[in-house]
């Protein structure tokens, strides 16, 4: 695999973040596949390990990729939930803020130039995005109703043929919550065909 060289695969093991490197790779597959339709977008930037195999990929198509993040965390990324790292807290408001951890992991990955930060709240962006998407992965907020108002807002604008690829998919509830799947199965019954599944890591392509 030639579009994911040592160093930019040392830069994604090294960021933080939720995404297992086989799985990261399986996503890099899929940006490769749909970024010869059109550019990708990420829903969930967090600190940007995603967006450097993503990235990588986007650079090898010729193409971008938007990575769009509020960078103020999920409900599960705050304090007290399982998933939450003090340092990403912003100690002036007490707030998460992400971005900084994004802008580092992108500098260092020498992936600036190739992968749009857009800060907001992804249904906000949605409402105003017109150009269709060669991959759309869904990584955002885990309750259902974020999860599926991401699907329902941002579906619609993968192109024929592109990419649609689904993050922390968890067919069995005893292992993980169970908005992804749900959402994964919605797809699945709305033009969407399954193609891969590595780890909670899905794939499907929009017929
Ligand atoms: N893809 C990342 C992990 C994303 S974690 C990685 O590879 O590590 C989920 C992210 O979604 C968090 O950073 C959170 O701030 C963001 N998020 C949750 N709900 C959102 C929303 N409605 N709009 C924009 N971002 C959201
Ligand atoms: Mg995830």
């Amino acid at each position: 695999m030639t579009s994911l060289d040592d160093h930019v695969l040392a830069v994604a093991i090294g960021a933080k973040g939720f995404m297992p490197d086989d799985e990261g790779r399986a996503l890099h597959e899929a940006g490769l596949a749909g970024g010869s339709i059109g550019p990708l977008l990420e829903i969930g930037s967090y600190c940007g390990k995603s967006a450097v195999y993503l990235g990588a990929a986007a650079r090898a198509a010729g193409t971008v990729l938007f990575s769009v993040d509020h960078h103020h965390g999920s409900e599960e990324n705050q304090a007290g939930w399982e998933h939450h790292d003090p340092e990403v807290v912003d100690p002036r408001t007490g707030r998460m803020d992400t971005l900084p951890f994004l802008r580092r992991t992108l500098h260092d990955a020498g992936l600036e130039d190739v992968v749009v930060a857009i800060v907001g709240t992804s249904t906000t962006v949605a409402r105003y995005w017109t150009t269709p998407l060669g991959l759309l992965f869904i990584d955002g907020g885990h309750a259902l109703d974020v999860a599926m108002a991401d699907y329902a807002a941002w579906a619609p604008l993968v192109a024929v043929g592109g990419q649609l690829a689904i993050h922390d998919v968890f067919e069995d509830p005893a292992d993980g919550g169970q908005a992804p799947f749900l959402v994964w199965q919605r797809a699945c019954h709305e033009g969407f065909e399954p193609e891969t599944s590595t780890g909670s890591l899905r794939t499907l392509r929009r017929k």
